[in-house]
C-alpha cells in the first residue's frame, strides 16, 4: 500500500476552522454512557466500543503516535463521552467537537446509532466500523479519499482498520 497522490485533499478535509487539530495531552479519558434504550444485546455494544478503543490504542502505539484512549467509569473527567441513539434508518455515528481551542481538541461527544427496526443494513460489523470511524474523528481526522480509508464516506461496511492514508494524516497531525 502507498499514500494516495491526492493525500492533500484528505489533509484539507481534516482542517477544523482552518487548522489541523489534536489533543495536547497523551491520555484521553473516554466515558461510555449506559444504554437506556430497550435493545437485545447491550453488552455486545459496550464490547464493540472496547474493542475499537483497544484497536486504536494498539495502532497508535505501533505508529509512534503518543496518545492513548483510557476508559473511565465516571463522567466527571471525560474528554470523550460516548452516547447511544436510536433514530433514523441508517444512522450509524456522529462525532461532535464540543470544544476546540486554537488547534487543541478539548471535548468531544460521539453518538453511536443502535440497531432498530428500520436499520436493516445495521450489523455488528457495520456498528464496529462506525465506532472505529468516529474514534478517527475523535483523534482529529476528517473524511478520507479512498474507499479503503477508515474515514471514507459513505463508510464501507467491512473496513475495520485504518489505511496508510489514515495513518499518514494522523502522523501529520501528531508528529508534524
Ligand atoms: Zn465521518
Amino acid at each position: 500500500m502507498t499514500i494516495s497522490t491526492n493525500i492533500n485533499q484528505y489533509i484539507q478535509n481534516s482542517l477544523i476552522r482552518g487548522k489541523l487539530c489534536k489533543w495536547d495531552k497523551q491520555i484521553i479519558n473516554v466515558y461510555i454512557t449506559q444504554i437506556t434504550i430497550q435493545i437485545e444485546n447491550k453488552e455486545l455494544m459496550y464490547s464493540l466500543v472496547n474493542k475499537a478503543i483497544i484497536s486504536w490504542n494498539t495502532l497508535l502505539k505501533n505508529n509512534r503516535i503518543n496518545i492513548q484512549f483510557n476508559q473511565i467509569q465516571y463522567p466527571s473527567n471525560a474528554d470523550i463521552t460516548v452516547n447511544w441513539i436510536q433514530v433514523g434508518r441508517i444512522y450509524e455515528g456522529m462525532c461532535k467537537y464540543l470544544s476546540v481551542i486554537g488547534n487543541s481538541i478539548k471535548k468531544i461527544t460521539i453518538e453511536i446509532g443502535l440497531p432498530n427496526a428500520y436499520g436493516k443494513n445495521i450489523t455488528e460489523l457495520s456498528i464496529y466500523c462506525a465506532i472505529m470511524h468516529e474514534f478517527g474523528h475523535a483523534l482529529g481526522l476528517g473524511h478520507g479519499i479512498e474507499i479503503n480509508d477508515i474515514m471514507y464516506v459513505p463508510h464501507q461496511k467491512n473496513i475495520t482498520i485504518p489505511s496508510e492514508n489514515d495513518l499518514y494524516v494522523l502522523n501529520r497531525i501528531y508528529n508534524p
